[in-house]
């Protein structure tokens, strides 16, 4: 595996895919981006959430400069996609037969929504891949 060094502390890291930074000042990004969002939504940020300098008239909420925001981005996005990853696994798991009560699947049958659900299982299973992988790829995240 190739090392990079991490674009805000330098340390050498091995990146997973196209990843600038290191685990360590990934998560203290989307900790103080979560944290910020929670706070105050919408509201622009006294100091870059990456690099730290005071905030200058670039229009972003959360960096400094398009440089920062580059960076911002795509740690950011790698985290929504991992959260959306989990979440399709936490549904794979309900949807499996063995865990269904019985009068929630009799309720969730008369909803059109589930018409839709069946015909991406059916896709899915022709792909010969499973459901939450066919989603994610039909999102055009994979
Ligand atoms: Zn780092
Ligand atoms: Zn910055």
């Amino acid at each position: 595996m190739i090392k990079k060094t991490c674009m805000l502390c330098g340390t050498p890291f091995e990146p997973c895919g196209r990843q600038r930074c290191c685990p360590a000042c990934r998560d203290r990004v989307i900790q103080s981006y979560q944290h910020a969002r929670q706070k105050a939504p919408r509201k622009k940020q006294e100091k870059c959430l990456i690099c730290g300098k005071p905030m200058t008239h670039h229009n972003a909420y959360y960096t400094c400069s398009q440089a920062c925001r580059d960076i911002f981005r795509s740690i950011t996005t790698a985290f929504r996609q991992k959260q959306v990853r989990e979440k399709m696994k936490r549904n794979r798991v309900r949807k499996n037969p063995h865990l269904d009560v019985p009068h929630i699947e009799k309720r969730a049958k008369k909803q059109p929504a589930m018409y839709q659900l069946d015909q991406n299982i059916a896709a899915a299973k022709k792909l010969g891949i499973s459901y939450g992988v066919y989603m994610v790829r039909k999102a055009g995240m994979l």
